[in-house]
């Protein structure tokens, strides 16, 4: 009798922590786990996943040439598989993005490294950072002119000091220290995006009379924009995110976009998914999108799916702004969305099918 009146009440103690739940249509003991979480309870469909981007915005086919389009796919192509293959090899999820970005940094067709696009003052003004979804610590760099790769910046920033954020001269500083590659300013000067700022700076003379969207309001909304990220989980289950930008054509006055700043354009965390955005930052700063992503399927369960959704093609667009993201989920769940004509993206699954995509459909 004593035996079974302390098995009983051993019963009732799990059903109260809600570990045990009676359920009829179950096993023979009437007993199954309960998921705290019931809504968020997806199955891992990837060991480990790798998606990026190379920037958001009016990309239309009838703009790019075919041997153009080429090029880009190439690009991505030749990313995204060195990102993979550190992944196959059982390499950690931080390296994968940061080797990865450093081939579209290289790159001159997209606005991060080399493909810097101009400030107004026809400098090159660029911003990066990186997040470790295992440790939610995190890297960013603002403004700096002459280091190469503002992704390796980033990491050192997050790896070797107690910051998270460094800019301009100080940011340098550091990177000398840290002996990364610097270049001189005259690396980032390409001719294609000097033509591009020559053009925006003409249609902000002819056109604009509100000094309040002085430089944005002509040209922004109608140019794609060309950032680049990526985010990977790892075989560990390991999440990381990082971006790295020359920021908007034009910008004024040492801004800086969304990019650097962490659960803006950024963001990872183990326990939901790693986001990297691109597109009109400030409103993407507004918005908290990439951190506002993780928070609904933490606080509310969404999937992956939904929560980008309710952000990108809801919460932006209603404030006025406009780009997309790229996430992967603790479960290797990914995703590409976007509110705006095309992305450049690529994504690859732990069997290595490849998908690379420019426009809507
Ligand atoms: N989000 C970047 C910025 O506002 C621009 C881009 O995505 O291309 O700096």
């Amino acid at each position: 009798m004593k035996k079974i009146t302390t098995l009983l009440s051993l019963f009732l103690v799990l059903i109260n922590c809600g570990e045990l739940v009676p359920n009829p249509d179950e096993n023979p003991n009437n007993i199954t786990r309960k998921n705290p979480n019931p809504k968020n309870n997806s199955k891992k469909v990837n060991d480990f996943a790798i998606v990026i981007h190379g920037g958001a915005g009016t990309i239309l086919k009838k703009n790019i040439t075919n041997e153009k389009e080429a090029e880009y796919k190439a690009k991505l192509e030749e990313a995204i598989r060195v990102g993979y293959a550190i992944l196959k090899e059982g390499g950690s999820s931080l390296d994968a993005v940061e080797k990865t970005i450093n081939v579209l940094e290289n790159s001159p067709l997209f606005n991060a490294g080399k493909g810097a696009v101009f400030t107004n003052a026809e400098t090159n003004e660029l911003d990066a950072s990186i997040m470790d979804g295992e440790t939610l610590n995190a890297g960013a760099s603002a403004g700096t002119k002459t280091v190469k790769n503002p992704i390796n910046l980033a990491r050192a920033i997050m790896e070797n000091s107690p910051h998270v954020m460094m800019v301009g001269n100080g940011a340098e500083t550091f990177a000398k220290e840290q002996n990364l590659e610097i270049v001189s300013p005259e690396y980032f000067k390409t001719e294609n995006r000097l033509k591009t700022l020559k053009r925006v700076i003409k249609r902000e003379q002819e056109n604009t009379t509100d000094k309040t969207s002085a430089f944005y309001n002509t040209d922004i909304k109608d140019s794609k924009f060309g950032t680049v990220g990526c985010v990977a989980l790892d075989k560990n289950g390991n999440l990381a995110a990082g971006t790295s930008t020359g920021g908007m054509t034009n910008k004024r006055y040492g801004r800086v976009g969304d990019v650097p700043i962490i659960g803006a354009g950024n963001y990872a965390n183990n326990t939901t998914c790693a986001v990297s955005g691109t597109g009109w930052g400030e409103f993407f700063i507004r918005a908290s999108v990439a951190h506002d992503i993780s928070a609904l399927m933490e606080y509310k369960g969404l999937t992956l799916k939904a929560a980008a959704d309710e952000v990108i093609q809801k919460k932006v667009p209603k404030l006025g702004g406009n780009g997309g993201i790229i996430a992967v989920d603790k479960n290797g769940n990914m995703e590409m969305n976007f509110n705006t004509a095309g992305m450049y993206r690529a994504s690859m699954n732990d069997k290595g099918e490849l998908i690379i995509a420019i426009y809507k459909d």
